[in-house]
């Protein structure tokens, strides 16, 4: 019988998923490299990014006034990523368990913070629904499934200022109308992938509203303008191309 991990994370991967991993591990694609070892400058990479990123937007039905990135750090980096970007004076965030409180935590290192609504007084368990969305906040925040405690938004929030999802938990697992959000984020590990990587869905017009200078890493352009390269995304440091003039070592490893 086939084991499963009813865990919130790793994800269970299907069979064929794995197995195309593994042959892709010892051999991508017959380039004679592992997919580990390829460099992310080959089009054979450039093949795997953007085949991720064009699935992800059928699959979601993602406009296309919005960029898709992939990122380290985990949906955890993202809460002080979401304030540092934009939170210029207040925002808004719904308590509804553990994954929003550490959102706002983090937020307060930036700026106000204001519960727009909250569940917690009953433990969690339920989402606040019918509460008002003030004009004055820099963007609402929410965590679409509560992977705690087991409440989720049933449908997507109409809201007059931009509306931030962490929806790591339950990605994929109904159709969103992504074109109620500014950002769509989550960690990949609890319903997509392995761990190790973050995805983002954002609005191209927030890459406008950044509201502070920030260290590179932390600013969504950086992500954007580099296709989700700028840390390296797997771990061979050079292409076949370039490996030539490298460190003989490096050569003779990438041949
Ligand atoms: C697991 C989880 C996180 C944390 O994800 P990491 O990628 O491990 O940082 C954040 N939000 C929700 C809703 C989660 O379920």
């Amino acid at each position: 019988m086939k084991k499963y991990n009813f865990n919130a994370g790793p994800s269970i991967l299907p069979n064929v998923a794995l197995e195309a991993a593994a042959k892709a591990i010892i051999d991508f694609d017959g380039t004679g490299l592992s997919l580990l070892s390829i460099s992310h400058r080959t089009k054979e990479f450039e093949g795997v990014l953007e085949e991720a990123k064009s699935l992800f937007k059928e699959l979601l039905n993602i406009p296309d006034n919005y960029s898709i990135y992939f990122v380290g750090g985990g949906a955890s980096t993202q809460f002080f990523h979401i304030p540092a970007n934009f939170l210029k004076t207040k925002a808004g965030y719904v308590n509804t368990g553990v994954w929003s409180k550490k959102a706002i935590k983090e937020a307060k290192y930036y700026g106000e913070v204001e519960i727009i609504a909250s569940s917690e007084d009953r433990n969690f368990t339920y989402i606040p629904k019918g509460f008002d969305i003030p004009s004055d906040i820099d963007y609402l925040y929410i965590c679409s499934n509560n992977t705690i405690y087991g409440t989720e938004y049933k449908t997507d929030l109409d809201s007059p200022v931009p509306l931030i999802a962490d929806m790591s938990s339950d990605i994929l697992s109904r159709p969103v109308d992504v074109s109620k959000y500014a950002m769509i984020y989550g960690g990949a590990q609890k319903n997509l992938a392995p761990a190790g990587v973050t995805f983002v869905i954002i609005r191209n017009d927030m890459l406008e509203r950044v509201v502070r200078p920030l260290p590179t890493m932390v600013n969504v352009n950086t992500h954007v303008a580099n296709n989700s390269m700028f840390n390296t995304p797997c771990s061979m440091p050079r292409s076949t191309a370039t490996a030539s003039s490298a460190a003989p070592s490096r050569r003779r490893t990438a041949r």
